[in-house]
């Protein structure tokens, strides 16, 4: 079974319920990358996204 990219961010942001995963890394990065500006206006680049967010799962 591949491995799974997961952002879960409740466990950033307290409220916030949002769930991404995907089998896709750049896709897992591109969809956790907009929701954090778009919902949370917050700018991280890829590798921190990459290093310090996302969960393989
Ligand atoms: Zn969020």
């Amino acid at each position: 079974m591949a491995d799974a990219y997961k952002l879960d961010c409740e466990s950033e942001a307290v409220d916030c319920r949002f769930i991404i995963q995907s089998e896709n890394e750049l896709e897992a990065v591109e969809l956790a990358k907009n929701h954090m500006q778009e919902d949370h206006g917050q700018d991280y680049s890829d590798d921190e996204l990459r290093e310090e967010h996302l969960q393989v799962v």
